[in-house]
């Protein structure tokens, strides 16, 4: 089984990237399991068709300990299975906890080896920094392989970066690598040379290009994935392109995170003096 995590910006469109990935490597016949870890706990919702899903943090609060497995999960696309960690109530408490606690519990309800057929398990992550329990996925072992989605503007890429320097911190104890950046276009001016750079000066590589196209919100409004919905429109090949390039990635290192001076240096090479 491999462990995944998808990092970035909150924003930047991991769970529409995650999903939408998944449902590609359903396709392939693979069998998935999704957690979401971002507090706003939509990152099955086009899974689910827009079934809203308890959470494991309010399964916890309403039903204590005594939880089963399906309380908590829920079959989705594909025969995908979908969990939700949840978080506090906003303004109160770590909203990384919620992703401890849930991690533990599936741990505990066997989730990972009642089902040997379970190929992937993705964890989509808020996180631009990683502290805390936005951390608790790369820490341990959780997740062996980390994806980045990262755009051509600054502070998305300066969120990757963050997010480099902390798999590069746990990968010492643990296993943890990065697997790629995907770029997931928001249209900027040689964002794709501007991303394979940046890639490469992390000493990784821009996994895949994900173009900005408006089918992505019209299936969205229908809570289903672009695949699902548009199963024959172009962004629904480049989401199975992705999908198959995960599956068949071999490329995973400790990445190298830039000084922020360097990082700004790239922008500038690339982007802000073009359109100057
Ligand atoms: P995150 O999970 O990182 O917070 P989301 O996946 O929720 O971000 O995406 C944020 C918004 O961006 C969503 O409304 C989604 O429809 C939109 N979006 C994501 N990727 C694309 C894309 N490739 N093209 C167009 N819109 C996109
Ligand atoms: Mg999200």
């Amino acid at each position: 089984m491999r462990k995944v995590a998808i990092y970035g910006k909150g924003g930047i469109g991991k769970s529409t990237t995650t999903q939408n990935t998944v449902a590609g490597l359903v396709e392939l016949g693979k069998r998935v399991m999704v957690v979401g870890c971002d507090p706003k706990a939509d990152s099955t919702r086009l899974l689910l068709g827009g079934l809203s899903q308890q959470t494991v943090l309010d399964t916890l609060r309403e039903e204590g300990e005594d939880v089963e497995l399906d309380d908590v999960r829920l079959g989705g696309y594909g025969n995908s299975l979908c969990v939700e960690s949840g978080g506090p109530e906003p303004g109160v408490g770590c909203a990384g906890r919620g992703i401890i606690t849930s991690i533990n519990l599936l741990e505990q309800l066997g989730a990972y080896e009642e089902d040997e057929s379970l190929d992937y398990v993705f964890y989509d992550v808020l996180g631009d920094v990683v502290c805390g329990g936005f951390a608790m996925p790369i820490r341990e072992g959780k997740a062996q392989e980390i994806y980045i989605v990262v755009s051509g503007e600054m502070m998305a890429m300066y969120a990757a970066n963050n997010i480099c320097k902390g798999i590069r911190k746990f990968s010492e104890a643990g296993g943890v690598r990065l697997g790629g950046l995907i770029c997931n276009s928001r249209a900027v001016d040689n964002e794709e040379e501007m991303i394979k750079a940046f890639a490469e000066k992390l000493g990784s590589q821009m996994i895949y290009f994900v173009p900005r196209d408006n089918d992505v919100q019209r299936a969205e409004i229908n809570r289903k994935t672009v695949i699902e919905h548009f199963p024959e429109s172009t962004q629904a090949d480049h989401y199975r392109n992705l999908a198959r390039a995960i599956d068949t990635n071999e490329m995973f290192v400790v990445p190298k995170p830039m000084e922020t001076d360097e990082l700004e240096q790239i922008l500038l090479d690339y982007g802000i003096l073009e359109t100057a």
